[in-house]
């Protein structure tokens, strides 16, 4: 007996919820393309991204999805036969290294564990070693997507200025923007790049690059640009070339809808909350994992990413648990890809999420454990609840705004 009918929810790591606010934005008419209002569209998400971005660094926005963000990263500023160290930590990093690899630059992977951050000290052992500065970029995640791990950007850039290394440093942000907090400028993060559809809560089809002066010296003389990528065609003041033809508008209303949503919460709001739903995550997971089948993959909870956490089952399906909760509960969980793959199941919480979604997404995944006999400590649902309940606080009025004021206010009005 299914007890799915009701509002379904998604729990995938993209593309994830889209706010009724962002889908609404879209249901307009199209706009004239080479003046208006689309030019100043343009010009405040240029803007807002800078400030997501936390940048003074030129932006730019392209019709593509996240591996489109990629190659415009490379091909703007490498040339072909230039070295790139690829930071692993799971399989973004490694899959970006892989298009460099196949646009003509010589890709060289540090290695690194499926179940644990980057190590800035052998970062900073490889960067010495190559003493004639060969390596041109250096690339890596911020949130690895597969692994669930949370890389610590600064530790790497101090890692790379110990070893006095000029390299590029370019970071993948589509994972964490929007998700937890980064710091472009502050980090000597060179290159930034993101997409619309994770923690930016917009259909996907919308990559963002972010480029320091740095980059754009390299841009100079970068020789693996094309038309469509290249920032200097999107610089000028014709529109129509800030997208290489016509925009994208209906997503770029939609964006615009979202970024205001994130504007008003706040940036530093919207990292808290995505912390709290996370940590409570890991709380119904540490109780499960007292059965010592259902585990985080990555094992020091410091480097846990506050937008998605994979789910490592030794010696039952995690196939079962997921096509338990889809179809007996209509929460669809996150399928496990690369090293996970087959034995792991990822729970998102990026994006639109709140206590309620991440809390029916749980109870969704303690049902499965319990109806398919899947040993596990009782009570993470509960722990969950716990971990929210001591981080979120107390409201600051006594009712929120709705039926609860309205009746006090009706109760209290003068006769
Ligand atoms: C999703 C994702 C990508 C790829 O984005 P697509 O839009 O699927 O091309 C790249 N990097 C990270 C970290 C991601 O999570």
């Amino acid at each position: 007996m299914s007890v799915a009918n009701g509002r379904s929810l998604l729990a995938i790591p993209g593309p994830t919820n889209i706010p009724d606010r962002v889908l609404q934005a879209m249901m307009r008419p199209a706009e004239e393309i080479y003046s208006g209002p689309m030019v100043a569209l343009t010009d405040s998400l240029l803007a807002d991204l800078k400030r997501v971005f936390a940048t003074t660094a030129r932006t730019y926005i392209y019709a593509a999805n996240g591996h489109g963000g990629w190659e415009a990263a490379i091909s703007n500023v490498l040339s072909r036969g230039d070295k790139v160290l690829v930071l692993a930590s799971g399989r973004f990093a490694v899959g970006w290294g892989q298009m460099a690899a196949f646009m003509g630059a010589d890709v060289e992977v540090l290695e690194g564990s499926w179940r644990a951050a980057i190590d800035p000290a052998t970062v900073e052992a490889r960067l010495r070693l190559d003493r004639d500065h060969a390596i041109k970029a250096i690339l890596m995640v911020q949130v690895d997507t597969a692994s669930g791990v949370a890389n610590d950007v600064q530790a790497v850039r101090r890692a790379i200025d110990a070893a006095g290394h000029p390299a590029l440093f370019m970071v993948d942000g589509v994972a964490s923007l929007a998700c937890m907090n980064f710091e472009m400028d502050a980090w000597g993060v060179d290159v930034a790049m993101s997409a619309s559809q994770k923690g930016l809560m917009t259909p996907p089809g919308l990559a963002f690059v972010a480029a320091n002066d740095k980059a754009h010296k390299a841009h100079a003389k970068a020789d693996m640009k094309t038309l469509y990528w290249d920032w200097t065609a999107r610089q000028g003041a014709e529109h129509y070339m800030k997208y290489c033809g016509t925009p994208p508008e209906h997503l770029l209303f939609a964006l615009r809808a979202a970024l205001d949503m994130i504007m008003e919460e706040g940036l530093p709001a919207v990292w808290k909350r995505h912390a709290l739903l996370a940590e409570a995550t890991h709380a119904a997971i540490g109780k499960w994992a007292e059965g010592q089948v259902v585990s985080c993959n990555i094992i020091d909870p410091a480097h846990r990413s506050p937008s998605v956490t994979p789910v490592v089952v030794n010696g039952a399906d995690a196939g079962a648990i997921s096509a338990y909760a889809q179809q007996i509960c209509g929460v669809t969980l996150g399928s496990a890809i690369g090293d996970l793959a087959g034995r792991a199941f990822r729970i998102a919480h990026m994006g639109h999420v709140n206590a309620p979604m991440v809390l029916g997404t749980l109870s969704a995944i303690e049902m499965a454990l319990q109806a398919l006999d899947i040993p596990h400590g009782e009570g993470g649902v509960a722990a969950a609840v716990a971990s929210l309940a001591k981080g979120a606080g107390l409201p600051s009025r006594p009712a929120d705004k709705g039926v609860a004021e309205t009746t006090l206010a009706l109760a209290t009005a003068p006769a």
